[in-house]
Formats: C-alpha cells, sequence, structure tokens
C-alpha cells in the first residue's frame, strides 16, 4: 500500500505546482478583494433605521451600525479565505483502500443571501482519501466555515464543500448533507417553524455506485450501513 512516505511527495506534487501557479497569476487575473469595509457598512445599516422610520440618534441605536458591521466582518469572513489553504495541511496515512474518513455534526452558521438573515445547522461529511491525501479534521471544519461564513444558499455550500474536497485533496469519494434551519422561513414569508432543510452532494465513487452510495449516506445519518 502507500505506507512509505516516499509516497507522499509524487501525491502532494501536481497540487504544490498548481498552487504555485495559482498564486502567481493572481494578482493579473483578479484585481485583490476590498477587505470587509466597516465604515461602509455603518452608512449602510443607518440608511436602513432611518428608511425604517427609527431614529438612528436615539441611546439604543446609536452604536448599532458599528455593531452590525463588526458582526458582519465575521459572518461574511469566508469571502476572504480559501479553503485551499486549509486542505493543504496533508499526511501520510495507511490504509486499505476502503477507508473512508467520517465527520458528523460539524454545526455551522450562515447567511441566507436571498434576504440576509442566519441560517443554521450542521454538516456530515465524508470521504475516501487518495493515497496519501488525508488532512485533519479541524481542517475539514474549518472548510465548512470558509463557505458558510458569506451570504450563502444551502445548496452551494453543499456543492462547493463537496468540490473543494475532490479539489484540493483529490478524494475518491465524496459526499456532504447539510441540514438547515432558515430563519428567513421562520421569521417571515411562510412563518413555518422547525423546518429543517436537507441538502447533499455526492461526488466520484459516491456518485457512480448505489450500493457505496448507500452505505456513506447510512454512515452521514449516524448509523449502521
Ligand atoms: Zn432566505
Amino acid at each position: 500500500m502507500n505506507g512509505s512516505p516516499s509516497s507522499l511527495l509524487p501525491a502532494l506534487s501536481p497540487a504544490a505546482s498548481l498552487a504555485r501557479r495559482v498564486s502567481r497569476a493572481r494578482p493579473r487575473l483578479t484585481p485583490p478583494r476590498p477587505r470587509i469595509d466597516e465604515p461602509r457598512i455603518e452608512a449602510a445599516v443607518r440608511e436602513i433605521l432611518i428608511a425604517v422610520g427609527e431614529d438612528p440618534d436615539r441611546e439604543g441605536l446609536v452604536d448599532t451600525p458599528s455593531r452590525v458591521a463588526r458582526a458582519y466582518r465575521e459572518l461574511f469572513s469566508g469571502l476572504h479565505e480559501d479553503a485551499g489553504a486549509h486542505l493543504a495541511r496533508q499526511f501520510e496515512h495507511s490504509s486499505d483502500d476502503d477507508d473512508v474518513v467520517v465527520l458528523r455534526e460539524i454545526e455551522f452558521s450562515s447567511t441566507c443571501e436571498h434576504h440576509l438573515q442566519p441560517f443554521l445547522g450542521r454538516a456530515h461529511l465524508a470521504y475516501l482519501p487518495a493515497p496519501g491525501r488525508v488532512t485533519g479534521l479541524s481542517k475539514l471544519a474549518r472548510t465548512v466555515d470558509v463557505f458558510a461564513r458569506r451570504p450563502q444558499l444551502q445548496e452551494r455550500m453543499t456543492t462547493q464543500i463537496a468540490d473543494a474536497l475532490v479539489e484540493h485533496l483529490g478524494a475518491r469519494g465524496v459526499a456532504v448533507v447539510i441540514e438547515g434551519e432558515h430563519l428567513c422561513m421562520r421569521s417571515r414569508g411562510a412563518r413555518k417553524q422547525g423546518a429543517v432543510m436537507v441538502t447533499t452532494a455526492l461526488r466520484g465513487i459516491y456518485k457512480e455506485d448505489l450500493a457505496l452510495r448507500r452505505e456513506v449516506l447510512a454512515l452521514l445519518r449516524g448509523g449502521t450501513p
């Protein structure tokens, strides 16, 4: 199997050279993204307060624009982070070909891009590693945060996480299940309490092989295959 340390290098080098090419190309292809502009958020929040008929200078609201700006800095920090930077931390392991890595119950908090209201829940991930390309469990959790901390749709977040595990780990199979509760649905519009949306993304062998797919989805639900 791939237990020898030397097998780590050939496995990593294509990704590493790609990363070098990308980082060299970045200044030409995309202008640097503006950092999160807190004064601009503050001005916009003040405008919203005026627009809904509030007095932004009354005592309870006077610090609200700056509080919202600080909250948005955190809630949208994933826009300026790269999942590849977290997933580049890989290590060698020796295992059988069908050893799947599962991480369940990763809590996340994201922001619905249609209403800028929170959606919250749990992500469950499984991947079948390429030889020598396992990452730490904390890096998987960080990857969820990179995609959660931005204006987002649950469906897109699910596919972005799955695609990142394929792209940056070369995983042979990936399954992602996300359960989310959308506060925009609770507090307005349909006003449905406790409705949970479940989204799934499958890649590689889990997309192709129905028996393996059933098995991995059972693992992600916390049951036995
Ligand atoms: Zn919404």
